[in-house]
């Protein structure tokens, strides 16, 4: 008797040599029991809708999208949920037939490591989001479905984050400087000045005591996170959102939350 053909899924994005999804995903497929199969897709940059389509054409049930084609992945479905309509962006596709169904997973991911993994709560506490793209936009309705006593937005571009803001009822944003006189429970970076070694202007006393930052980008000893340590602040990097955002995908698609702690846990391993 020949084995079942694998249920075949994918991450695209343009690089994706760097990414941990097909690593991830295999391991919660062997733990779940999965019969599937996870590649990863380069795209070239003007050839995203091409390369969903033909991977659906060719059998593909699901597919990650990342940097940079959230938005496009967005355009490309035909039906979305609720989270990736207030998101903009896309970062989990669904084939079914000639449904193409988008979704957006980083909120929750972002949402449940702060609360599962760091123990923290969202609730009753004074939120600062540093950021306003696409990775700021995806987290701030999971952020506020937590309901947080404030949530601030703070972007380099003050006009970006006064836009923003003003899409969710009930937030406020602007630039560094109208940050004075304020202190958060928790700080999140959700700009991608850590990719770039940048350091942020944020005064002292803008962590509070017992304070947790949190940078989304993973694997590195950022300038936000040494500032906030220095501060005092408890710090955590973004792979825990990552592995999470990964786990919600595969609960959309095959309908099991797979275990996250054991797969984190190999993912830090040096
Ligand atoms: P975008 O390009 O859409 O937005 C970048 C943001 O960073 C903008 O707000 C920009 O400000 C700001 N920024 C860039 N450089 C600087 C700087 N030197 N100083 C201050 N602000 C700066 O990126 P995304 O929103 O898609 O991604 C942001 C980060 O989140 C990336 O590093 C990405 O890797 C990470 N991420 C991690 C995930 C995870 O699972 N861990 C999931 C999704 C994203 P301005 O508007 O002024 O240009």
């Amino acid at each position: 008797m020949t084995a079942p053909t694998p249920d075949h899924y994918a991450v695209v994005g343009n690089p994706i040599g760097h990414s941990k999804s097909p690593r991830i995903h295999t391991l919660f497929a062997a733990q779940t029991g999965q019969n599937m199969r996870y590649d990863a897709l380069l795209a070239p940059f003007d050839g995203f809708c091409e390369t969903a389509l033909a991977f659906k054409t060719g059998g593909g049930l699901g597919m990650n999208v990342t940097v940079p084609f959230k938005e496009e992945a967005f355009r490309l479905a035909t039906r979305l949920s609720d989270r990736a309509r207030a998101a903009g962006a896309v970062n989990t596709l669904t084939f079914n037939g000639d449904e193409i169904f988008g979704d957006n997973t980083d909120g929750a991911g972002l949402v449940r490591d702060i609360r599962s993994n760091l123990g923290r709560r969202i609730a009753g506490q004074r939120v600062l989001l540093l950021g306003a793209g696409g990775a700021a936009r995806g987290v701030i309705l999971p952020l506020l479905a937590e309901k947080p006593a404030a949530l601030i937005i703070a972007n380099r571009s003050a006009d970006k984050a006064h836009r923003l803001a003003a899409a969710f009822p009930g937030i406020s944003g602007g630039g560094f400087p109208e940050l004075a006189g304020q202190s958060f429970d928790l700080v999140i970076n959700a700009t991608s000045a850590s990719l770039h070694d940048a350091h942020l202007p944020l005064a002292h006393h803008q962590f509070a005591p017992g304070c947790l930052a949190y940078d989304m980008v993973y694997g590195k000893e950022t300038p936000f996170l040494r500032q906030a340590r220095a501060e005092g602040a408890a710090t955590a990097d973004g792979l825990g959102m990552l592995v999470e955002q990964a786990a919600e995908a595969f609960l959309v698609w095959r309908g099991i939350r797979p275990q996250t702690e054991a797969v984190l846990a190999e993912l830090r391993r040096p």
